[in-house]
């Protein structure tokens, strides 16, 4: 399997679970078309963000209950935390490098969605 067929296989599955939720791929268009930063990277940045937080606050709300031992749901989210804590400590490192360096920021995440 290549690198694009596996994007298809994943977003096919995020596909089927997003409509199990309501969320439609218009939500996706008009999602994509709030992002104001026209690099693809600043973008990137954006959407994963999205994500992080959503990890987190699943993993939150799963606590309470989940079962222990036998939890089907603690490895994926111990694999989607792993990876939020390891991306915000880079990007938290990136910009402190960047304030003691004095650089401007690259694509200014703080302003990142257009006014409703
Ligand atoms: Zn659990």
């Amino acid at each position: 399997m290549d690198d694009l067929q596996l994007m298809q296989n994943v977003l096919d599955r995020a596909e089927r679970i997003a409509a199990h939720y309501g969320v439609t791929g218009q939500d996706a268009t008009t999602y994509a078309q709030s992002l104001t930063h026209s690099h693809w990277l600043a973008r990137m940045g954006m959407y994963s963000s999205g994500a992080q937080q959503a990890v987190v606050k699943i993993a939150e709300a799963h606590l309470p209950d989940c079962p222990g031992e036998d939890c089907t749901l603690c490895p994926p989210l111990r694999d989607g935390l792993t990876s939020v804590f390891a991306g915000l400590r880079e990007l938290q490192n990136s910009e402190l490098e960047r304030r003691v360096n004095q650089r401007p920021a690259l694509f200014g995440f703080l302003n990142r969605r257009r006014e409703a």
